[in-house]
């Protein structure tokens, strides 16, 4: 049997080279937005949904930046209140709850968090952080997350304290406080589905093409596969591309930080059942994080140094960085992991906005919408759970400034590519595994593999040829570092890539056959 057919929300080599085609055509859009990060695919989303012509043009690939270097975690903001940034910590619930029940309950579980509380972690802080949690609780209740989708937080016992992580050094451990926040199965999938919800609503989304220069009235675009200029007249321009914002908006002062977490084997943490918050010594507001990952592997994170300096491709992780981390971890930790078992390790940089001198672990995660003199509008700062409200304040500032005519934003209700309820998702007849990742479309995934059940047998990091195929003929990868680093997350062990690459290489070999068989089949370009 044929696999699934192609929708609206399909992208692939085929849909681009045809976008182009129509771009070059008809160069005159409503929106062009610069940068495929969440931030851009949220914008190309909202827009598109609001009836406006729009173009996503992205440098790289979906999620090459920031987006896929985050802890993954769409949180209530408890580290805003630490901080005494209520009306942050306040929109953080309020977007944490729009996905976790709208628009993308099948990329966000319910992840339990451990604060261990050992010696170190002294009553006043103790007390600290339970008030702390005790207002993360009102906020999710007034946002109206119910008790059932992220139960309310609770002091613990020391005995069920080790049964949610047999791990933890037992000496003078009082017991845990335990809460709960959102987790994405995946940061890049966020992206991948919102661009292509974007484009199920008629957006044009290019990726290998970098936006060379802009301003209020258009774009120079380069196809980076093709070496070719393209120009377009946009009624308005957003600059959604993060750390990298200056190159498009000079005028936009940031300070980047960066963020490094390492990726350990899970075998190191048997019968861990809970995340691990735990408090950098010195530091109120500061914790290092124990994330168990949906594939067994567990990442731990997260550091916050400020980088200064050209802004990197690909920024990495210092050693510096994976000492502090594994100290901070170890301390907590009956057998503290040591250098040799670190699988992988990344690191992202946050684009916070430059609002004067002070550390940057105390600038603010607020985002903001700038004008610059040229026109171009900026969206920098917030972050990964945010997306949505960041791209309602950019598209509406833009409509505003090109009076633009536009419906109201509709993505507060507007379901992602692949989403269903919990009780929907559970009656899903696929493997659990493509269910957490492809929710609904877990089916259409399965299909890839029908008539060659050997793309259902992992190849590594529990990945299948059957995803591979299907991100090469509905989620956009055109190489095959897409498939390793974004659509699947098989590059953070350099093993596991190595064991991806010929399937990689194969599933991208076959997805041009069929393009150049459907081309054959077509009549050429300007012909009748
Ligand atoms: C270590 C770390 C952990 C984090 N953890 C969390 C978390 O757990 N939860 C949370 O909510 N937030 C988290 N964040 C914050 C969040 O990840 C970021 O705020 C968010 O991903 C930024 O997304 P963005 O789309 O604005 O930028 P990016 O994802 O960086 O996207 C910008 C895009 O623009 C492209 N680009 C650049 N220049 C051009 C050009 N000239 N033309 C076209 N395209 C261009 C880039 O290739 C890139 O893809 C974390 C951040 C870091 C660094």
């Amino acid at each position: 049997m044929s696999p699934s057919p192609e929708t609206g929300a399909s992208l692939n080599a085929a849909r681009r080279a045809r976008d182009l085609d129509r771009l070059a055509d008809r160069p005159d859009v409503d929106l062009l937005v610069a940068g495929g990060g969440v931030t851009g695919a949220g914008i190309a989303l909202d827009a598109a949904s609001r009836g406006l012509r729009v173009v996503l043009a992205e440098k790289h690939d979906l999620a090459f930046g920031t987006s896929r270097w985050s802890s993954k975690l769409v949180h209530g903001g408890l580290r805003y209140l630490a901080a005494g940034q209520v009306g942050i910590a306040r929109e953080s619930a309020r977007e944490r709850h729009i996905l976790l029940s709208r628009t993308a309950p099948h990329l966000v579980r319910a992840l339990p968090m451990l604060l261990p509380l050992h010696p170190q972690t002294g009553a006043l802080q103790a007390a600290f952080t339970r008030t702390g949690l005790l207002l993360g609780d009102v906020l999710r209740l007034s946002a109206g997350t119910p008790g059932a989708r992220l139960p309310p937080s609770r002091r613990v016992s020391r005995a069920r304290a080790l049964e949610l992580a047999p791990q933890l050094r037992p000496d003078g451990l009082r017991g845990g406080q335990l809460s709960y926040d959102g987790q994405l199965v995946d940061d890049a999938r966020l992206v991948v589905a919102l661009a292509r919800t974007a484009a199920a609503r008629g957006a044009t989304v290019l990726t290998r093409c970098a936006v060379e220069e802009a301003d209020g009235g258009g774009a120079l675009l380069r196809d980076r596969l093709s070496g070719a200029a393209l120009r377009v007249r946009a009624r308005a321009v957003v600059n959604a591309t993060g750390v990298w914002a200056a190159g498009l908006a000079p005028d936009v002062r940031l300070r980047p930080s960066r963020g490094s977490h390492l990726v350990l084997p899970g075998r190191l943490f048997p019968g861990l059942r809970a995340a691990l918050t735990l408090p950098v010594p010195g530091h109120r507001a500061r914790f290092a994080l124990v994330l168990p990952q949906l594939d067994g592997g567990v990442y731990v994170g997260l550091t916050d140094e400020p980088v200064a300096g050209p802004v990197p491709d690909v920024p990495e992780p210092t050693e510096d960085d994976i000492a502090f981390l594994l100290e901070t971890v170890g301390r907590a930790l009956r057998t503290p992991p040591g250098r040799a078992d670190v699988a992988g390790a990344f690191a992202g940089l946050r684009p916070l906005l430059d609002t004067g001198p002070g550390a940057s672990a105390d600038l603010s995660r607020r985002h903001a919408v700038l004008t610059s003199p040229e026109g171009v509008v900026t969206v920098v700062g917030g972050k990964l759970t945010t997306y949505r409200r960041m791209a309602q304040d950019a598209v509406d500032t833009a409509v505003a400034r090109a009076r633009l005519r536009a419906g109201p934003c509709r993505t507060r209700a507007l379901p992602l590519v692949g989403a269903a309820s919990p009780a929907e998702l559970r009656r899903i007849r696929a493997p659990r595994r493509l269910v957490a990742r492809y929710g609904a479309e877990a089916p259409a995934v399965l299909a890839e593999a029908r008539g060659r059940p050997c793309l259902l047998e992992p190849l590594a990091a529990g990945v299948t040829g059957a995803e591979l195929r299907w991100a090469v003929r509905h989620e956009g990868a055109l190489e095959a570092a897409d498939l390793l680093e974004r659509r699947t997350r098989a590059a953070l062990v350099a093993e596991d890539a190595a064991a991806l690459d010929a399937a990689a290489r194969e599933a991208l070999a076959e997805g041009a056959r069929a393009e150049a068989a459907g081309r054959s089949r077509r009549p050429p370009r300007g012909a009748g």
